[in-house]
Formats: C-alpha cells, sequence, structure tokens
C-alpha cells in the first residue's frame, strides 16, 4: 500500500506575490524576469515589480528561480506491490510535481480500492490510467498471460464513470506480460478497443526487451503514448545501428504519437536518450511548434526510488546534462504532459484569470552524478530544485 503523509508548511494567502524571480512562459517557451501575484487562488497579474499593498504575502525570489505551471509526472505507480511504501506527498509533492499520473498500478477489479483509499485522497493531485489488465499490476507480471478475465466493455464504462481520475488506458506489451506474443497483441487490440469505447482515450504502451515493436508501433494512433521509448536492450531499441529512427518509429511519430521516458529501473540509457534526441532532431519532427513528442517522467515505484531513477528533478536533471535546454526540459514536464492528458490550456499557459497552480524551483549550478538504468556514470551541473508549490489555494513550502 501507499501511504500519504500529512502536508505540512502550508498557509493559504489570500493574495500572493512571488517577487525579484523569473517567470516560465509556456506559449513561448521561454523564461523571463518578472513578478507574478496571485490572488484568491487565480493569477492576478504578471509583469516587472508589481506594487506590493501593505496585506499582500510577499515570497521574495532570487533572481535565477523560476516559476513554471505546477510539475506534472506522466507516468508513476502507487498501488499494488509496485506502489508498496509510496508516499506521493513525499515522492511526488515535495518534488515539485502538483499531479502525478500512476500508469496502470490499477485495472478494473482493483480501481475502486486505488480510487477509495489514495486518489480520492489527494485531491486531484494524483490521477490514474486505467490497465487493460483487470488486477492491473497486482501479480508484478504476467498480466495479460491469460486474457479470460479482460474485458474491454467494463474497462471502457470505469473510465467513462470516472472521466476526471482516468485519463488514459495503460498496457505493457512485452515478454514479461504475455504467454506469447499474439496473445499480447490481443491484449493491446483490447486496450486500444477500451479506449475508443471509452470516448477516445490515448493509449500508453510500455516497451521492453524483446517487444514486437514494429507491430506495436503501427497498431497506435495520434496521442497514444510509447513508455520507455529510450530503453536500450538487445531486442528493444527504436534507433537502428546508426543510431537513425527505424522506418516504423519515424512514421509514427509523424502521425502524432508521443514519446515519454518512464525512466524507472530499465526504462533510462543515457546513450540512447542522447541518440533518440538527436534522431528526433535530425528528422525534423520539432518544426510544428504545436506537436513535441517528449514527456519527461519516472516511472517512479519502489524498485526504482532510491535509486536510479529518484525523483522527477532528478531525471529532468539527466535530460538537461544531455543537451535539453531548460525550457525544452520544463515544457516536458509541464505542457506537453498536460497535452498529452489533454487538460485544459489553463493548466499549462499561466495567463491572468487562470487558476494558480506553480512550481517554483532554484536553478542549481553544483555538480550532480548520475546513473542510468544501465549503470553509466556521467556528471550533470544544472538542477532545478523545487522550493515552493502553490495548488488547490495552498502554499507550500518544500524547503522548509
Ligand atoms: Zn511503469
Amino acid at each position: 500500500m501507499a501511504i500519504i503523509s500529512p502536508i505540512t508548511n502550508a498557509t493559504t494567502p489570500t493574495t500572493l506575490i512571488f517577487k525579484g524571480g523569473r517567470v516560465y512562459d509556456a506559449k513561448a517557451n521561454k523564461i523571463e524576469t518578472m513578478d507574478l501575484k496571485i490572488q484568491n487562488g487565480k493569477i492576478a497579474a504578471k509583469g516587472k515589480n508589481l506594487e506590493v499593498a501593505r496585506t499582500d504575502t510577499v515570497r521574495m525570489l532570487n533572481e535565477n528561480d523560476i516559476v513554471t505551471p505546477g510539475g506534472i509526472d506522466l507516468h508513476t505507480h502507487y498501488f499494488g506491490c509496485w506502489g508498496n511504501k509510496m508516499d506521493p506527498i513525499a515522492h511526488g509533492l515535495y518534488k515539485g510535481v502538483t499531479l502525478q499520473v500512476d500508469a496502470g498500478s490499477s485495472g478494473m477489479s482493483t480501481f475502486e480500492d486505488f480510487n477509495k483509499y489514495t486518489l480520492k485522497n489527494m485531491n486531484g493531485m494524483l490521477i490514474a490510467m486505467l490497465n487493460i489488465s483487470p488486477a492491473g499490476l497486482a501479480q508484478q507480471t504476467g498480466e495479460n498471460w491469460f486474457l479470460t478475465n479482460h474485458s474491454v466493455q467494463k474497462t471502457a464504462e470505469l473510465a467513462i464513470a470516472n472521466p476526471d481520475t482516468i485519463k488514459i488506458i495503460k498496457i505493457r506489451n512485452g515478454p514479461t506480460q504475455n504467454a506469447t506474443e499474439e496473445i499480447g497483441i490481443r491484449a493491446l487490440e483490447m486496450a486500444k478497443e477500451a479506449a475508443r469505447l471509452a470516448g477516445g482515450l490515448p493509449v500508453m504502451v510500455h516497451i521492453e526487451d524483446g517487444s514486437p515493436l514494429e507491430k506495436i508501433f503501427n497498431m497506435l494512433d495520434a496521442d497514444d503514448i510509447v513508455t520507455h521509448a529510450f530503453r536500450k536492450n538487445p531486442n528493444c531499441n527504436i534507433l537502428d545501428e546508426g543510431n537513425r529512427l527505424k522506418p516504423f518509429v519515424l512514421s509514427a511519430l509523424q502521425r502524432g504519437v508521443r514519446f515519454d521516458i518512464g525512466h524507472g529501473y530499465g526504462g533510462f540509457d543515457k546513450d540512447n536518450v542522447l541518440a533518440g534526441m538527436g534522431a528526433i532532431v535530425a528528422a525534423e519532427l520539432l518544426s510544428n511548434a504545436n506537436y513535441r513528442p517528449f514527456t519527461t517522467s519516472t516511472d517512479l515505484h519502489c524498485f526504482s526510488l532510491e535509486t536510479p531513477a529518484k525523483s522527477l528533478p532528478d531525471v529532468v536533471a539527466k535530460m538537461i546534462s544531455l543537451g535539453m535546454t531548460k525550457e525544452d526540459a520544463i515544457a516536458s514536464i509541464t505542457r506537453y504532459p498536460a497535452e498529452a492528458l489533454r487538460l485544459p490550456e489553463s493548466r499549462w499557459r499561466m495567463d491572468i484569470g487562470d487558476e494558480a497552480n506553480l512550481t517554483v524551483w532554484e536553478h542549481d549550478f553544483s555538480v550532480h552524478p548520475f546513473v542510468d538504468s544501465n549503470q553509466n556514470q556521467w556528471n550533470g551541473n544544472e538542477m532545478l530544485n523545487p522550493t515552493v508549490v502553490y495548488v488547490n489555494k495552498q502554499l507550500i513550502d518544500i524547503a522548509a
């Protein structure tokens, strides 16, 4: 079972001004020096040297601090054996993440338990993907070994009944889940059909060593998501020997299929992330300003928490160390996962009148040692450390 720590260091100021720092503009994907004012839970003003009234609460920021939309982690686990002793407050909210998405730890037979004891107590800060496997990941592996109890209809009905909580249908497709490749493909067909019946939800597919990549990619449509996209195993690599995107991968990206990092304990290979980002740039997929295929996520669970995934800020720092700009890295944990979840623009654009849901990051330039899923080690010298979040009208100090 997951645990939920109480939120401490929370206040509810009527008017709050972040002063002296910088603000990320998600639409323009740039960071500018300015103040930001919140009133009654909504963004009330942005600009240089905002005036302060006597009753306003003021937070003085350092000139390097950045105010961004609240961080989103698209791939986490807080239920069943993978979520054992995981704490969405300590491991998510206190890491600057105001929205976490459990990636299919529960399915139609277990979702109600997860919802009742965990999701409902998280005030909208933890939502879920529903696994096509009835018990989700309750048995750790083998969830699509037999499809006897899988139900497209009931999975879709549950998603329809919980539109604010269930946003995506999840499936893992590889040799540790399926008795045969054929059964795995059938399970993916069921996931796609359940998503369609639920009103056209996206499907997230986990790939691993031995997954039938070409068949899987060819079944995916715009907004479907491949997680662990940049892993490197002998039989799971989206790149060819020349580090180019395989033709069926390029074709999927051109259709609008998204890529999720999903670090976990097996999903992040430093060299393949680097090569994969290069291949995507080379394929000129980034020229379309309205479509970015990347979401940076942790795949945080009880086996990846201590090492190597650690936290969303750690994974973001790894992406920056491999050449992603900090602006793109911020977009990959704010705008792009919000779009993958089909949340309204107001979740990430930070316009006047939008509900305030924010994270403040200290820009730290000290040296950080990293390790990936394949024991590669390297250093980075940029990290975004969360210091404050503002969510559900509460100002929560992380560092205090
Ligand atoms: Zn996962």
